[in-house]
């Protein structure tokens, strides 16, 4: 089969296939257009991150004044913008822990991989040479570069690439419908992660451990969403060994939840926090580390010792995307977007409840805020293994749906400003796509 002639290499997909892309060329609200002039509800916000839609007349005004007034200049050795600076500060406001100051990159990964770096230099120091290891969950997502990929619990992004690296450990997804929480209270379950997560330690040596990363609610890995009481539990181990711990809110940051950030809203308290989608409403790429007071303190007094941070990017801080993420963050302020999400997100698990509940062929139906999902039951229908997700979504697409797949689940992530109609309408339609899955008709989208 020769490959499309498209001379684009695009993440996430075979290389092999045959078939042109679906290419999307407009968008509007919440809704985006496709070559074709065929129209989508976006279900997926982009890739869980264009939390204020399509159109904002204010993030395009900021990036336009932006550009006009200093395009770019870079954050090097003591010379930084204004808007670089005063985005810190706004973050500096609203950050859910004692603020020590942001790191500024461009991606979720490059975040999560200078929140690693962030981590080694405070046990460095600290006099702390040993300290390398980065603990991560089985099917826990934080990117794909060789570091945060190395975190990253799934499979498919290790294989090939002689991943993950050797200091990167994993600990057990905290699911309470995978193989160690399936039929347990949630006492139990979480009993039996802490004392996996305590053994472990123990076993790599908690002198070698120079932090733990999660997500507060694991998105790319299915939807899973953990136990209240496991993260308040983790931390208090981790506290012990100070392994700092990394709390990822690439996804969960800036309203997804019904919160502005899980971190309050779960009462956690992270060492660092990293930060990236929402934070510009996916209009300019930029992400951040917000950096704890106290393992800020500590690189200040210890550095002299061991010299400058060796680490940023061309484009930290970049101003055009500062002066977006100041105005998405304004507008996510001024308009209450984590208020409405709270507000609306019983519609939506309502909705999907009177659709999906008592469905045979379903296995659960579970959300937090506007992350949903519907998980299937494998093998339903005769279906293979993982196929009801890919399926349903392709269903949705012949219906004016993009939704998410991950194997037998599919993921509702709608844009945060979608309302209560428009909830009901994405998850009619994503009923409809069931049912015709269910059918039989394989869609050919
Ligand atoms: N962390 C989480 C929780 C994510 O969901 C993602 C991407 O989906 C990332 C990190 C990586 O972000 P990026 O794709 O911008 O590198």
């Amino acid at each position: 089969m020769a490959p499309h002639p498209s001379t684009l290499l695009e993440p996430h997909t075979p290389p092999a296939l045959a078939t042109e892309p679906h290419v999307i060329v407009r968008g509007e609200g919440i809704t985006v257009w496709d070559s074709e002039g065929r129209s989508y509800l976006d279900g997926t916000s982009g890739m869980l991150c264009t939390n204020l839609g399509y159109s904002q007349p204010r993030l395009v005004r900021a990036a336009a004044r932006q550009m006009v007034e200093l395009p770019f200049f870079a954050s090097f050795a003591h010379r930084t913008s204004d808007v670089a600076l005063a985005l810190a500060e706004d973050l500096a406001r609203v950050a859910p822990l004692p603020m020590g100051r942001t790191f500024f990159a461009n991606s979720g990964a490059e975040a999560n991989d200078s929140a690693f770096k962030l981590a080694w230099y405070y046990h460095r120091c600290l006099g702390r040479h040993e300290r390398f290891k980065i603990l991560s969950q089985e099917k826990g997502y934080h990117g794909t570069t060789v570091a945060a990929g190395s975190a990253t619990g799934l499979e498919f992004i290790h294989r090939g690439f002689g991943l993950p690296l050797a200091s990167y450990v994993k600990v057990p997804c905290p699911d309470p419908h995978g193989p160690l929480g399936q039929g347990m209270s949630e006492e139990r379950f979480v009993e039996r992660l802490i004392g996996r997560l305590e053994r472990l330690i123990a076993v790599e040596d908690p002198d070698t451990i120079a932090a733990f990363i999660a997500e507060p609610i694991l998105s790319a890995g299915g939807l899973i969403i953990p136990p209240p009481s496991y993260y308040p539990r983790v931390q208090e181990v981790l506290a012990r060994h100070d392994i700092l711990f990394i709390l990822d809110e690439v996804v969960t940051g800036f309203g997804r939840t019904g919160a502005m950030f899980a971190t309050t809203e779960f009462g956690l308290a992270p060492d660092l926090i990293t930060l990236a989608k929402g934070l510009s409403s996916a209009y300019a790429p930029i992400s951040a580390v917000l950096v704890g007071r106290r393992v800020m303190n500590a690189i200040a007094e210890g550095s002299p010792d061991i010299g400058a941070f060796g680490h940023g990017f061309t484009y930290s801080g970049h101003p055009v995307a500062a002066a977006v993420a100041r105005e998405a963050l304004a507008i996510v302020l001024e308009e209450n977007v984590p208020g409405h999400v709270r507000e609306t997100a019983p519609t939506l698990m309502q909705a999907l409840a009177d659709a999906f509940r008592g469905e045979e062929s379903v296995r659960d139906v579970r959300g937090h805020g506007f992350l949903a999902a519907v998980t299937f039951v494998t093998g339903a229908g005769g279906r293979p293994e993982g196929d009801w997700g890919a399926q349903v979504m392709a269903e949705a697409v012949g219906h004016g749906l993009l939704v998410r797949a991950v194997g037998d689940t599919v993921i509702l992530a709608p844009p945060l400003i979608s309302t209560d109609d428009e909830i009901r309408t994405m998850v009619e339609l994503l009923e409809k796509s069931y049912h015709s899955a269910l059918a039989g008709t394989y869609a050919t989208w």
